[in-house]
């Protein structure tokens, strides 16, 4: 697309929901780094002993800000991440599993939890990897997120059963009430202070375009557990887990 590309034209690529991921991602990266930056630097100054009271209160409106606009910024990348068009491929769910709990160790380990996997299942499916992964992902930082101070633990699973392969994220977390579960397909609901709420919204929709279902059962003091069954195909994913 250039300026001598007819108007029609380009007011369709306008459309397209590739182009607004692109803007989005754009945002993202030219306005929310900028603005991290930002509020980092903020919090920096903030443990200068010299500045005045005023000076302080300054200081704590450009954090307070600052948040309110990055959060903003990245519920806006999310929600056009979602909107950008499916690339269909094979892809292996051992393969995607793995890269997973291997990418978030580190992240369990600071909140001197486990990750365990037990994945007995070779079969693979077909879908749009950056978004499995991402539902995925989003499912299993929830799980970390909600774990307890000590011992904390979440399994991976996976197994096939009659041309469907299940994965099961469990955790032994804070879990939900009923009142919570019940809300939880509402999209921006969220017990956070700093989230967006749109993860498993938007995990049950993506896992629906799969053609699959996505159950959560949870026991409030007990623990959590999200299961996705997709429907197995017979195809060859040697290209496919690195999205
Ligand atoms: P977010 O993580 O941004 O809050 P989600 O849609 O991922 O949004 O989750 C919505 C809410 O559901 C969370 O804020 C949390 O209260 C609850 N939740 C989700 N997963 C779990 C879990 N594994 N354990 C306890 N609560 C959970
Ligand atoms: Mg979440």
């Amino acid at each position: 697309i250039t300026e001598q590309t007819p108007l029609a034209e380009r007011l369709k690529a306008l459309n397209h929901p590739d182009f607004i991921a692109n803007v989005a991602a754009t945002i993202g990266h030219e306005v929310g780094n900028p603005l991290t930056t930002v509020r980092g630097y903020a919090q920096l100054l903030e443990r200068d002993q010299n500045f005045t009271n005023e000076q302080k209160v300054a200081l704590k409106w450009i954090m307070k800000e600052s948040d309110r606009a990055i959060s903003v910024v990245e519920d806006l990348v999310q929600v056009a991440r979602c909107n950008r068009l499916i690339t269909w491929q094979p892809l292996s769910i051992r393969g995607l599993l793995h890269s997973i709990a291997i990418l978030l160790e580190a992240q369990v380990e600071k909140c001197n939890g486990k990750i365990n996997l037990d994945l007995q299942c070779h079969a693979n499916i077909y879908g749009d990897p950056k978004r499995l992964r991402q539902v995925i992902l989003n499912i299993v930082l929830n799980s970390i997120e909600a774990l307890p101070e000590k011992d904390g633990q979440v399994w991976i699973k996976a197994r096939e059963d009659k041309g469907i392969v299940h994965i099961e994220i469990e955790d032994n977390g804070r879990g939900m009430s009923a009142q919570d579960l019940e809300k939880l397909k509402r999209p921006f609901f969220t017990t956070k202070s700093k989230a967006t709420g749109l993860g498993i919204t938007m995990a049950f929709q993506i896992i629906e375009e799969h053609q699959g279902c996505l159950e959560v059962f949870s026991n409030e003091g007990v623990g959590t557990m999200v299961r996705i069954s997709l429907p197995i195909v017979e195809c060859d994913a040697s290209v496919s887990t690195s999205a």
